[in-house]
């Protein structure tokens, strides 16, 4: 199983050097050069498997140079008593022709933690593979969820380090509480003066810094990143496709073999395109519902075959969802395509000129499998109070957004064979959002919104949310952008 660049299919490597390079020299995005089939019979064996087995099973098809005793150790390390439940990914299905799976029982609430538990330990021994001395120190620029998710999975795992700037203006209360009281002899988290794109242009710069990459190599350190394009964090999301298609058949939700459609917020396409894969694989499905929320890039793209960046920017109530470029499209493009040099033509209108339009066929054979919509901020609030009331089941405003656009699929199509909405975040982390949808004004702020919003769920939050006023803030440190590069210096040298 070798790997290959979307825009050189050419040239082919090892799922240990993909992983350790994140993205290829040529712009492009590693995949495998082809998909592994699961077969009836497998299917039947992951039923009866808890989440780690069905990790290791799925994730071993991708990675033949890594023994079954080294998978063990990374699923063991990822997925255990950091979740708070014991099914990792759970199903909630209670009747009815949808269900929720819950993404978010990991350390940080949201659902980057499925990859993110995963990847340090991936990263590591690919390291080890290619006969890397030196540490790696991850370097992040968040908005968010993922920087905190990043800090997690790296906390204290040997041989790295990870330093994340976040934008001083630019993250929730509960957000930045999350980073600055991060534990680990590993970390740092720094602000930075300005929004996203100050602290996101910031860390750019120190990647493309040669000098300053050859005074880290002299004190044994190299840069690294842990962004969605790495293939070791997309990996990862194929699993629970599988796994959630067990449960729904386990539950009686769906009979074994019968196609079911997949709801999912949608913002850099890592997600629904691991969905999507698992499909290529031979899970039954049939479409990816994808929700975006205002940032609807996705929606015209999909429903026209013209990618088009060059529209405002909102700001919204999912967050997670507020981007423009999808990165991990370009995989998508170029499975269907097998065309590395029409996917490199695609990204280089991007690039150029802020769109692309792709070619009929390509468009016919995304439509087959995709059905998308969006929802803005007033109508993702509606959806959430309304199913609040409808079944007391408390959604976080990324998955209300899949859950409106799910039932909009329905109106339009008359199909409602069994649906999954796939459920992001706690709405824990996003409490403002989530209080003034079910109609509180909340006038506190801080981690008392927590408070507020356990009073009337009626629930407690979950517990790395609930203690965060107790722990100490370990990084109240703020920079200059022109200060980043000092910073990186003194953790590393
Ligand atoms: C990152 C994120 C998303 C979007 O996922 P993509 O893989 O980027 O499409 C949706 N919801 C939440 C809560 C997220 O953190």
């Amino acid at each position: 199983m070798n790997y290959i660049s979307t825009r050189n299919s050419r040239e082919s490597i090892g799922a240990a050097q993909a992983i350790t390079r994140g993205l290829a020299p040529d712009g492009g995005l590693y995949l495998p050069e082809h998909f592994v089939s699961i077969t009836a019979d497998e299917l039947g064996q992951l039923r009866k498997m808890n989440y780690r087995e069905r990790a290791a099973l799925i994730m071993g098809k991708y990675l033949p140079e890594f023994s079954d005793t080294e998978l063990q150790s990374v699923v063991n390390a990822a997925y255990g008593s950091n979740y708070d439940n014991a099914d990792i990914a759970p199903v909630l299905y209670e009747g009815g022709d949808a269900a929720f799976l819950e993404l978010f029982h990991g350390p940080t609430c949201a659902f980057k933690d499925m990859a993110l538990q995963v990847l340090p330990h991936l990263l590591t021994l690919s390291l080890k593979k290619c006969g890397e001395e030196r540490g790696v120190c991850i370097l992040v620029a968040t908005s968010g969820d993922t920087g905190k998710a990043a800090l997690e999975g790296f906390a204290d795992v040997p041989g790295t380090k990870i330093l994340v700037f976040y934008p001083q203006d630019g993250v929730s209360d509960v957000q930045r509480m999350q980073m600055i009281t991060q534990e680990g002899a590993n970390v740092c988290v720094c602000a930075v003066k300005g929004n996203f794109d100050d602290a996101q242009n910031g860390v750019k710069a120190i990647f493309g810094d040669q000098a300053l990459a050859k005074e880290l190599d002299a004190h044994g350190w190299f840069l690294s990143s842990a962004n969605s394009i790495n293939w070791g964090r997309l990996l990862p999301q194929v699993v629970y496709y599988f796994s959630a298609y067990c449960d729904c058949v386990n539950k009686g939700f769906a009979v074994l073999g019968e196609k079911i459609n997949f709801a999912v917020p949608t913002g850099n396409f890592g997600n629904i395109l691991a969905g999507w894969i698992a499909k290529q694989m031979g899970l039954p499905v049939n479409k990816f519902i994808c929700a975006s929320n205002a940032n609807n890039v996705l929606t015209d793209f999909i429903n026209t075959g013209v990618y088009d960046r060059n529209r405002a920017f909102h700001t919204t109530i999912s967050p997670s969802m507020d981007i423009l470029i999808s990165s991990n499209l370009e995989r998508l493009l170029f499975m269907i395509s097998r065309d590395d040099a029409e996917v490199s033509a695609y990204m280089h209108n991007l690039v150029e000129h802020g769109r692309y339009e792709v070619s009929a066929a390509l468009h016919a054979r995304i439509a087959e499998d995709f059905y998308a919509g969006f929802c803005d901020d007033v109508e993702t609030k509606r959806e959430l109070a309304a199913v609040w009331s409808e079944s007391g089941y408390l959604m976080d405003t990324h998955t209300a957004v899949a859950h409106k656009v799910m039932r909009e699929y329905r109106t339009a199509t008359g199909d409602f064979s069994p649906c999954v909405i796939v459920s992001t975040a706690s709405p824990y982390k996003f409490c403002e959002s989530v209080l003034s949808a079910l109609g509180e004004d909340a006038k506190v702020r801080g981690p008392a919104l927590i408070g507020r919003l356990e009073a009337l769920a009626g629930t407690n939050a979950p517990a790395p949310l609930g203690g965060l006023e107790a722990k100490p803030n370990r990084f109240t440190e703020w920079v200059q952008k022109d200060e980043m590069r000092d910073v990186v210096r003194s953790f590393l040298t």
